[in-house]
């Protein structure tokens, strides 16, 4: 059976030489006698995820910084003996403990010099197997990582508007603050709340009010530039990150919005239409705010604070009161 993860040998001549006859097959390469950054660069360009190893190489410390590479999922080592001891003398076995201790997946022995063609079929089989069995594992990891991704999208995603949640949030605010202090960029924070949203409810039903969520959360996502962030912090609660905005930028963004959702009704069903506003807060990061985005995040509460006490439907900016 062929394998479909690409295959790269490395050793010496005589080790290439040995494996060949049984990988041929495979269309696998040949590494000989590489340098670690050699052997690297080329299960880069080869996208290779099995790596059969000579023990001379894993001795050298070739292993680990093969499986800490980040352009590679995983990648599978087996450490191929063409030159062991006699079976079953402490030598073999320590050198078997060696191998795998040292991050080889695997330890796969050879004969030196295979006499007869059944010996030599024989060892063909046992190849075959090894990397059926890489294979195998490789499929499970593939699996596990993809089921894995979608347990974290699932994890970070509101259902009901399919924004991002506030887990997200807290990843991503922490990271673009990061990011924002790493490139001098200033980072804006909107805290949108829309106003008397119970009454949307008790008037209309949970699910009129459900609709109107989803069709706030789509005119936000629309109206916002690609390097935007939106986010669904909580009930009728909505937080939007503003990359490379300073905070002139931010509260101009801030009203816009307002305009847009406030002057705007949304068409609920056929027979319902609908006017809501929104009040919104706005901060903007400095060099005071904690790297957790914490004290940014409450300021642009309190402005949203003040805006729902001033009277509902406005922006209120606090970094630009203080200035
Ligand atoms: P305010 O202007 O002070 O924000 O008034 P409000 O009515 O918007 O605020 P309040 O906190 O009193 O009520 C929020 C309402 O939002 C009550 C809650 O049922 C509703 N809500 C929260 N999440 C959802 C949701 O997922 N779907 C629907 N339909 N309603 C929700
Ligand atoms: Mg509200
Ligand atoms: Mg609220």
């Amino acid at each position: 059976m062929k394998t479909d993860a690409p295959i790269v040998v490395a050793g010496d001549r005589p080790f290439l030489a040995r494996l060949e006859p049984y990988l041929q097959p495979w269309g696998a390469l040949s590494c000989e006698s590489p340098t670690l950054d050699r052997l690297l660069t080329m299960l880069q360009s080869a996208k290779a995820s099995i790596v059969m190893l000579a023990p001379a190489l894993v001795e050298q410390d070739y292993i680990k910084p093969l499986k800490n590479q980040s352009h590679l999922a995983i990648v599978y080592c087996i450490a191929v003996n063409t030159d062991p001891a006699p079976r079953y003398n402490i030598a073999t076995i320590s050198t078997e403990v060696g191998l795998l201790t040292q991050g080889a997946d695997a330890y796969l022995e050879l004969l030196p010099c295979p006499q007869t063609t059944a010996l030599v079929a024989a060892e063909h089989q046992l190849v075959q197997a090894y990397l059926q069995v890489a294979q195998r594992y490789l499929e499970q990891y593939c699996g596990l990582m993809a089921a894995n991704d979608f347990l974290s999208s699932i994890a970070l995603a509101d259902p009901l508007t399919t924004l991002s949640n506030r887990r997200a949030l807290e990843w991503e605010l922490t990271r673009q603050i990061q990011r924002a202090q790493a490139q001098g960029n200033p980072l804006s924070l909107l805290v949108l709340d829309v106003d008397f949203f119970k009454v949307v409810n008790d008037n209309h039903g949970h699910q009129a009010g459900d609709r109107v969520l989803q069709l706030l959360a789509q005119r936000l996502r629309n109206y916002l530039r690609s390097q935007d962030a939106v986010f669904r912090y909580g009930g009728e609660e909505f937080v939007v990150l503003l990359k490379n905005t300073d905070n002139g930028g931010a509260a101009a963004i801030a009203q816009r919005l307002r305009a847009l959702i406030g002057e705007h009704p949304f068409a609920v069903d056929r027979d319902l239409t609908l006017t809501i506003t929104l009040s919104i807060g706005v901060a903007t990061f400095n060099p005071r705010d904690d790297r957790d985005g914490r004290s940014l995040f409450q300021r642009a509460d309190q402005g949203l604070f003040e805006a729902k006490a001033n009277g509902r439907n406005q922006v209120v900016n606090l970094d630009q009161k203080t200035g």
